[in-house]
């Protein structure tokens, strides 16, 4: 079973980069240097994957201190390879000194490719793409790298919505393997082609996908995280929900997920209600690792264990919203977070939002931890 799975994950990491209706006379456009816009947790990480192929990046900021923030992420992520005996401190140079940081959207005119990596906001990234119309090059390809929003609607901000398209990368952006690749309506297919030999070149695996909310990835994970909160609902514990999945063979669950990233991304104090439960572990300033307690509690090492007090509290809520706390084996636990992920799978087969299952298959296996020896879950789900 397992060497089937793993020659299965293994072709299908081959097959897709290949796209229907695409043959070889299609020309990829050359691309010998990348613009960034935003230098976030995202476009440091994506001018990385360039820095380290040799590739010059110009990374744009809307002030100062996020370009000077940004810059030392990336010299600081560097350090940490260098202190591993990964870099020489030359290394180091040699790629800091191709990156260009500048808060003039103007020095992106010469760019081959642009990747905008701004807040997840659509009136922002359309007045954004409206700009980078306005001065990009002919021919630049200009990608958003958004999680969830509509790739068409924001090619429409151009006049030039055959040179757009999504280039979905993953946090860590220069440590995760998986780039979806968002066709949209209008997409050329030398755009798309580029796009793909782009992903090969800087080490990741290229998917393609279609238009819709959350693409092939995170329109399944919404499912997941749906499921999660449910079972929440009904007295699961956090840590009850982790060790399913992990015990199933994922690096992590969602809890401890969202400990490491912190709660209170999205919220504030100011308008929370304590409607929900992140709402109100939030107001106790359980915001996660970061505070040494979120879902679980942490000691200085961050060694996580189940907390006492977030039991309490979910007991409170599920009473509070009507329920009856219950028991739940690790059996149903995860049959009800896999099982509505496999179905909205199905419907993303359905709609050609993917063009093959083994294409959802790659897409969990190198985005989000889904254990690789199983083969990747439509495979798992005998969905071929
Ligand atoms: P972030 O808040 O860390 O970074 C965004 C940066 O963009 C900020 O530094 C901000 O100052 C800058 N910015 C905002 N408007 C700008 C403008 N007009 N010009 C130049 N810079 C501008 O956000 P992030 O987590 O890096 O997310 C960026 C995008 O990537 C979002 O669309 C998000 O949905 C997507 N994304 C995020 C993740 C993730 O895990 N964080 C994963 C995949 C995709």
């Amino acid at each position: 079973m397992t060497d089937d799975a793993l020659r299965h994950i293994e072709a299908a990491e081959r097959k897709a980069a290949e796209v229907e209706g695409i043959g070889p006379e299609v020309a990829p456009r050359p691309v010998g240097t990348v613009g960034v816009v935003g230098a976030g947790t995202m476009g440091g990480g994506i001018a990385m994957n360039f820095l380290n192929i040799g590739v010059p990046v110009t990374i744009v900021e809307r002030e100062e201190g996020a370009l000077d923030r940004g810059l030392k992420t990336i010299r600081s992520n560097y350090e940490r390879s260098a202190a591993r005996g990964k870099l020489t401190s030359a290394d180091i140079e040699a790629r800091m000194g191709l990156l260009t940081p500048t808060l003039a959207l103007g020095e992106l005119s010469g760019a081959d490719l642009i990747i905008e990596a701004i807040f997840e906001n659509m009136a922002l990234k359309k007045e954004l793409f409206a700009r980078l119309d306005g001065l990009a090059r002919p021919g630049a390809i200009l990608a958003t790298n958004t999680s969830y929003l509509d790739v068409n609607e924001i090619a429409s901000a151009t006049r030039r919505p055959e040179d757009v398209l999504g280039m979905h990368f993953f946090s860590p952006a220069n440590v995760m393997r998986l780039l979806e690749i968002v066709r949209g309506a209008r997409t050329a297919p030398e755009v798309l082609k580029t796009a793909i030999e782009v992903a090969s070149r800087i080490g990741k695996v290229p998917v393609v996908a279609g238009v819709c909310p959350g693409f092939i990835g995170n329109r399944m994970l919404a499912r997941r995280q749906q499921a999660a909160n449910e079972l929440i609902l009904e007295g699961a514990m956090p840590w009850e929900i982790d060790r399913a999945l992990t015990d199933f063979g994922f690096p992590m669950g969602p809890f401890q997920m969202s400990d490491l990233a912190g709660l209170d991304i999205g919220w504030s104090r100011e308008t929370s209600r304590g409607e929900t439960l992140r709402d109100r572990l939030c107001e106790m300033d359980r915001r996660g690792q970061k505070t040494g307690a979120g879902f679980y509690d942490y000691d200085a090492e961050r060694r996580r264990t189940p907390s006492p007090v977030v039991e309490q509290l979910i007991r409170d809520f599920v009473r509070e919203k009507g329920g009856t706390p219950r028991h739940h084996t690790p059996g149903e636990i995860l049959d009800r977070l896999i099982s509505p992920m496999v179905e909205e799978g199905r419907k993303i087969l359905a709609e050609g939002i993917a063009q093959r299952a083994s294409d959802i298959d790659v897409v969990w296996v190198n985005g989000y931890g889904w254990p690789r020896a199983t083969g990747g879950i439509m495979y798992w789900a005998g969905v071929r």
